[in-house]
């Protein structure tokens, strides 16, 4: 598979699961957290189908369209090992984790902090989508949308 149709499988995956847990989300409270806004696209989708939530979006710096921009008291900018500490306890309804890079060795040591991290910052029952898995007894897999392929992207919900 060319490296285009799997970036377009990803975001395909990645879209599918965010259509697809509106419903789960909208039964617990709590805010939504973009953990890598990047420039913004999945903010953007996130925020059109919870227009009710507080979605407070991270990155190392803001580099999103300003249309796709959250205000400032919606934007950590930092990095999130360190800026998510903060966070801990919110009891998001969702958690996205957009900030794997294709490395494996930069994967890696993300893997070492971001799953403790999406535990800490989700309710009882939030959910968590990424696309690095999330190896925590807390975090319970889901099924995934007809369509994506096992393993493409990850999605759980906090027990
Ligand atoms: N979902 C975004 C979108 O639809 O536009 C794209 C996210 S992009 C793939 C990943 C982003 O995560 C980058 O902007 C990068 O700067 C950010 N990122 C990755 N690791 C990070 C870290 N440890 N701290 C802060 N930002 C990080």
């Amino acid at each position: 598979m060319s490296r285009l149709d799997s970036f377009i499988r990803r975001l395909t995956a990645q879209r599918d699961i965010l259509n697809a847990i509106v419903a789960l989300v909208n039964g617990t409270e709590g805010p939504v957290l973009e953990f890598g806004l990047g420039n913004g696209r999945t903010y953007d989708h996130l925020r059109e189908h919870f227009p009710d939530r507080r979605i407070i979006a991270f990155d190392r710096e803001v580099r999103s369209y300003s249309s796709s921009t959250p205000p400032a008291e919606n934007m950590v900018t930092g990095d999130i090992r360190k800026s998510g500490q903060a966070f801990i306890g919110i009891g998001a309804a969702l958690a996205h984790a957009d900030i794997g890079t294709g490395h494996d060795e930069i994967d890696a040591i993300t893997l070492t902090w971001l799953p403790q991290l999406m535990v800490g910052v989700l309710a009882r029952d939030g959910i968590a989508v990424s696309g690095l898995p999330l190896d925590r007894p807390e975090l319970e897999p889901l099924p995934l949308p007809a369509g994506v392929k096992e393993g493409r992207y990850f999605l759980y919900r906090r027990q």
